[in-house]
């Protein structure tokens, strides 16, 4: 069953593509009114143009997560446009080239730390305060299997996920009695952009990465968003502080 977001306001980062595109397709369809948030203004507006077709309701603010004045001003833009923040997905991420740690530059390890790690950091931080000041809302940032294990030539990429889990139990506990829950995804590998990318540059990930999953396939999209939207709903009430899963059985194995 489909829980409905009729007057809610979502905010999703990342949400020219992939995951971050899907959810803010998923969310339009359950009735709320969202905010694109994208460091890629086309691809952006190009979501926009989706959720409208469709007949749902969407505005764009071009933003790079890891600018304080431009997340500050992405949630001020939410506020300004529809008057409030119930629900943020911060979901905008990159990964790093496939490298042995000795091989990683200083340059790569500082960008993905700067996108992943202080990108959510500062998206949590002006969230936080605005849905302090209504009374509540629903969090979900984009962690992924690499933040609960370790991940061979990605280091950096799942050091910077790990923190993102530390990120979110932390603020969970924070904000929990301020009626605020604070969780993430932990997506196994997922057809996306990011993806396609990864197999480009080496096609034995492609071949690898299908079997890894128990479900013997590789995940999609809206299966990443399905568990998004359950877990910044009030179906999902009790949980906070949670690192959910979305692999095909992958760290169960
Ligand atoms: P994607 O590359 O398809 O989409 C990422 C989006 O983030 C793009 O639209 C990009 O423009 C945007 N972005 C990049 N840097 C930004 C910045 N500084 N500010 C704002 N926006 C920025 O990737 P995806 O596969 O949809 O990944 C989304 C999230 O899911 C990422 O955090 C990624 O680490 C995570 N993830 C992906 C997979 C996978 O297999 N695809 C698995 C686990 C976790």
């Amino acid at each position: 069953m489909q829980t409905s977001f009729k007057d809610k306001v979502a905010l999703v980062t990342g949400g020219g593509g992939g995951i971050g595109r899907a959810t803010v397709l998923a969310f339009a369809r359950a009735g709320a009114r969202v905010v694109v948030a994208d460091i890629a203004a086309d691809a952006g507006q190009e979501t926009v143009a989706l959720v409208q077709a469709a007949g749902g309701e969407a505005s764009f603010i071009r933003t790079d997560v890891t600018q304080a004045d431009q997340v500050q001003a992405m949630v001020a833009h939410t506020v300004a446009a529809y008057g409030r923040l119930d629900c943020a997905f911060n979901n905008a991420g990159i990964e790093e080239e496939h490298l042995r740690l000795a091989d990683c530059s200083e340059a790569t390890f500082d960008r993905i730390m700067g996108i992943n790690v202080k990108g959510v950091w500062l998206c949590l931080k002006y969230q936080l305060a605005q849905m302090q000041q209504q009374g509540g809302g629903a969090i979900v940032n984009t962690a992924s299997v690499a933040g609960l294990v370790g991940a061979p030539k990605m280091a950096a990429y799942s050091a910077s996920k790990h923190a993102v889990l530390g990120l979110t139990k932390s603020a969970a506990i924070e904000y929990a009695r301020k009626g605020i829950r604070v969780n993430a995804v932990c997506p196994g590998v997922i057809r996306t952009a990011m993806y396609e990318r990864a197999v480009a540059a080496d096609p034995q990930i492609g071949v690898a990465a299908a079997q890894m999953h128990p479900l013997g396939r590789l995940g999609e999209v809206d299966e990443v968003a399905a568990v998004v939207l359950w877990l910044s709903s009030d179906a999902a009430s009790f949980v906070t502080g949670h690192a959910h899963t979305v692999d095909g059985g992958l760290t169960a194995v």
